[in-house]
Protein backbone atom coordinates (compact mmCIF):
# COMPACT_ATOMS: atom_id res chain seq x y z
CA UNK A 1 0.00 0.00 0.00
CA UNK A 2 0.92 3.73 0.17
CA UNK A 3 2.76 5.55 3.05
CA UNK A 4 -0.51 6.66 4.86
CA UNK A 5 -1.88 3.48 4.64
CA UNK A 6 1.21 2.06 6.23
CA UNK A 7 1.38 4.57 8.84
CA UNK A 8 -2.57 3.80 9.35
CA UNK A 9 -1.37 0.03 10.19
CA UNK A 10 1.24 0.88 12.08
CA UNK A 11 -0.28 3.33 14.68
CA UNK A 12 -3.18 0.52 14.81
CA UNK A 13 -0.30 -2.15 15.75
CA UNK A 14 0.72 -0.15 18.13
CA UNK A 15 -2.73 0.68 19.78
CA UNK A 16 -3.24 -3.18 19.87
CA UNK A 17 0.44 -4.34 20.81
CA UNK A 18 0.60 -6.56 17.72
CA UNK A 19 3.84 -6.51 16.00
CA UNK A 20 4.25 -6.81 12.68
CA UNK A 21 6.29 -9.88 12.82
CA UNK A 22 3.33 -11.58 14.93
CA UNK A 23 1.06 -9.90 12.63
CA UNK A 24 2.80 -11.56 9.18
CA UNK A 25 3.51 -14.82 11.00
CA UNK A 26 -0.34 -15.80 12.52
CA UNK A 27 -1.42 -18.93 11.71
CA UNK A 28 -5.36 -17.96 11.79
CA UNK A 29 -4.48 -14.82 9.68
CA UNK A 30 -3.34 -17.43 7.11
CA UNK A 31 -6.65 -18.83 7.26
CA UNK A 32 -8.72 -16.25 7.08
CA UNK A 33 -7.13 -15.50 3.96
CA UNK A 34 -7.34 -18.78 2.33
CA UNK A 35 -3.23 -19.31 2.15
CA UNK A 36 -3.67 -22.19 4.54
CA UNK A 37 -6.44 -24.16 3.58
CA UNK A 38 -9.74 -25.18 6.60
CA UNK A 39 -12.75 -26.71 6.62
CA UNK A 40 -15.22 -23.37 6.13
CA UNK A 41 -18.15 -23.08 7.78
CA UNK A 42 -19.54 -19.50 7.30
CA UNK A 43 -17.39 -15.90 5.92
CA UNK A 44 -18.63 -12.67 5.24
CA UNK A 45 -16.83 -9.67 4.95
CA UNK A 46 -15.13 -9.10 8.48
CA UNK A 47 -15.35 -13.21 9.90
CA UNK A 48 -14.81 -16.78 8.94
CA UNK A 49 -15.58 -19.57 10.42
CA UNK A 50 -14.11 -23.37 10.00
CA UNK A 51 -13.87 -26.44 11.62
CA UNK A 52 -11.43 -27.12 15.09
CA UNK A 53 -8.65 -29.90 13.29
CA UNK A 54 -8.84 -31.54 16.79
CA UNK A 55 -12.30 -31.42 17.82
CA UNK A 56 -13.33 -31.90 21.36
CA UNK A 57 -17.10 -32.42 21.08
CA UNK A 58 -19.62 -33.40 17.82
CA UNK A 59 -19.72 -29.49 16.88
CA UNK A 60 -16.30 -27.69 17.48
CA UNK A 61 -16.14 -24.98 14.96
CA UNK A 62 -14.23 -21.40 15.83
CA UNK A 63 -15.08 -17.78 14.53
CA UNK A 64 -12.27 -15.76 13.95
CA UNK A 65 -12.06 -11.98 13.00
CA UNK A 66 -10.18 -11.81 9.92
CA UNK A 67 -8.25 -8.55 11.17
CA UNK A 68 -5.53 -9.51 13.38
CA UNK A 69 -6.61 -9.07 17.22
CA UNK A 70 -4.83 -11.15 20.46
CA UNK A 71 -7.68 -11.78 22.09
CA UNK A 72 -11.58 -11.52 22.68
CA UNK A 73 -10.95 -8.22 25.01
CA UNK A 74 -9.03 -6.50 22.31
CA UNK A 75 -11.46 -6.84 19.63
CA UNK A 76 -14.51 -5.92 22.69
CA UNK A 77 -12.70 -3.05 23.43
CA UNK A 78 -11.38 -1.75 19.91
CA UNK A 79 -14.51 -2.78 17.83
CA UNK A 80 -17.31 -3.90 19.71
CA UNK A 81 -19.52 -4.10 16.85
CA UNK A 82 -17.04 -6.60 15.55
CA UNK A 83 -17.22 -8.75 18.70
CA UNK A 84 -20.82 -8.83 18.48
CA UNK A 85 -21.16 -10.18 15.02
CA UNK A 86 -18.36 -12.73 16.35
CA UNK A 87 -20.85 -13.60 19.09
CA UNK A 88 -23.82 -13.68 16.52
CA UNK A 89 -22.13 -16.00 14.34
CA UNK A 90 -21.95 -18.57 16.62
CA UNK A 91 -25.29 -18.70 17.67
CA UNK A 92 -26.33 -19.04 13.93
CA UNK A 93 -23.52 -22.11 13.94
CA UNK A 94 -25.20 -23.46 16.63
CA UNK A 95 -28.84 -23.07 15.56
CA UNK A 96 -28.29 -24.70 12.33
CA UNK A 97 -25.92 -27.58 14.20
CA UNK A 98 -27.06 -28.17 17.62
CA UNK A 99 -30.25 -27.12 17.99
CA UNK A 100 -28.75 -23.41 19.36
CA UNK A 101 -27.32 -24.84 22.25
CA UNK A 102 -23.95 -24.31 22.96
CA UNK A 103 -20.80 -23.52 24.75
CA UNK A 104 -18.71 -20.09 23.30
CA UNK A 105 -15.09 -20.19 24.61
CA UNK A 106 -12.59 -17.58 24.46
CA UNK A 107 -9.39 -18.88 26.12
CA UNK A 108 -6.78 -15.69 26.89
CA UNK A 109 -3.20 -16.38 27.75
CA UNK A 110 -0.95 -18.92 27.51
CA UNK A 111 -1.39 -20.27 31.22
CA UNK A 112 -5.34 -20.39 30.21
CA UNK A 113 -4.24 -23.26 26.92
CA UNK A 114 -4.05 -20.30 24.06
CA UNK A 115 -1.91 -21.55 21.64
CA UNK A 116 -3.31 -19.14 18.54
CA UNK A 117 -2.64 -15.61 19.50
CA UNK A 118 -5.16 -14.70 17.13
CA UNK A 119 -8.82 -14.20 18.55
CA UNK A 120 -10.91 -17.15 18.03
CA UNK A 121 -14.06 -18.45 19.74
CA UNK A 122 -14.86 -21.99 20.21
CA UNK A 123 -18.24 -23.29 19.38
CA UNK A 124 -18.63 -26.33 21.38
CA UNK A 125 -21.81 -28.44 20.79
CA UNK A 126 -23.34 -32.00 21.09
CA UNK A 127 -21.88 -34.94 22.84
CA UNK A 128 -17.98 -34.51 24.06
CA UNK A 129 -15.73 -36.24 22.75
CA UNK A 130 -14.84 -38.01 25.83
CA UNK A 131 -11.48 -39.38 24.47
CA UNK A 132 -10.37 -36.02 24.16
CA UNK A 133 -11.76 -35.04 27.59
CA UNK A 134 -8.88 -37.46 29.56
P1 LIG B 1 -6.69 -22.32 21.75
O1 LIG B 1 -6.04 -23.46 22.49
O2 LIG B 1 -5.69 -21.28 21.32
O3 LIG B 1 -7.88 -21.73 22.43
O4 LIG B 1 -7.32 -22.97 20.46
C1 LIG B 1 -6.63 -23.21 19.29
C2 LIG B 1 -7.46 -24.19 18.52
O5 LIG B 1 -7.08 -24.15 17.17
C3 LIG B 1 -7.31 -25.64 19.00
O6 LIG B 1 -8.58 -26.17 19.36
C4 LIG B 1 -6.70 -26.35 17.78
O7 LIG B 1 -7.18 -27.66 17.61
C5 LIG B 1 -7.07 -25.44 16.64
N1 LIG B 1 -6.10 -25.41 15.55
C6 LIG B 1 -4.76 -25.24 15.68
N2 LIG B 1 -4.17 -25.24 14.47
C7 LIG B 1 -5.17 -25.41 13.57
C8 LIG B 1 -5.19 -25.49 12.13
O8 LIG B 1 -4.17 -25.40 11.45
N3 LIG B 1 -6.39 -25.67 11.54
C9 LIG B 1 -7.54 -25.77 12.25
N4 LIG B 1 -8.68 -25.96 11.57
N5 LIG B 1 -7.57 -25.69 13.60
C10 LIG B 1 -6.40 -25.51 14.24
Amino acid sequence: GNKMEDDIAKGWRMTQGVTMAEENDCLFCKIAAGQIPSTKVYEDDTVYAFEDINPVSEVHVLVIPKKHYPNAAAVASADPQLFAHIVETAQAIADKRCDGAFHLLFNTGEAAGQTVFHCHAHVLGGKPDAAKLV
